[in-house]
């Protein structure tokens, strides 16, 4: 959806569409109505991913956010700065924008990937405490 400042509050930093407002257990959220990307701002995104299901809020098919994964010269939706690219240091396969003053971008699939992936960590560690036990 084109972006209409009357009806959104962000325009998508990668696709210049409307963002949406989601919520999920009070933390709000912006969603391209285009191109499904994410914004958080501040530490919204570390909140989200401590709570149950709330991958649920990146609907988006990932293949087409990777389309715009490789997009550079990303402006701060609110402050119109450049962003950063900046990479999870777990997972450094996922790259995100980031603007220091006012929150991060992510591509659709990217926090669900972020997310069950931490699940998967965890997996990892019950695993290695019990390296005696399961077969290699
Ligand atoms: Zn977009
Ligand atoms: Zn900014």
């Amino acid at each position: 959806m084109e972006h209409n400042p009357d009806e959104h509050n962000l325009k998508c930093p990668k696709c210049h569409h409307g963002m949406e407002v989601v919520v999920h257990d009070e933390i709000e959220i912006d969603r391209c109505t285009n191109c499904k990307g994410l914004w958080f701002d501040d530490d919204e995104a570390h909140r989200m991913r401590q709570i149950e299901k709330s991958e649920l809020v990146d609907h988006g098919d990932p293949v087409e956010g990777w389309k715009f994964d490789s997009r550079e010269d990303i402006d701060c939706p609110h402050c119109g700065k450049r962003m950063h690219k900046s990479y999870d240091a777990k997972q450094q396969h996922i790259w995100y924008e980031v603007c220091h003053e006012h929150g991060m971008f992510m591509d659709a699939g990217e926090f669900t990937d972020l997310k069950d992936e931490s699940v998967l960590d965890w997996f990892r560690s019950l695993i290695k405490g019990n390296r005696d036990i399961v077969a290699p």
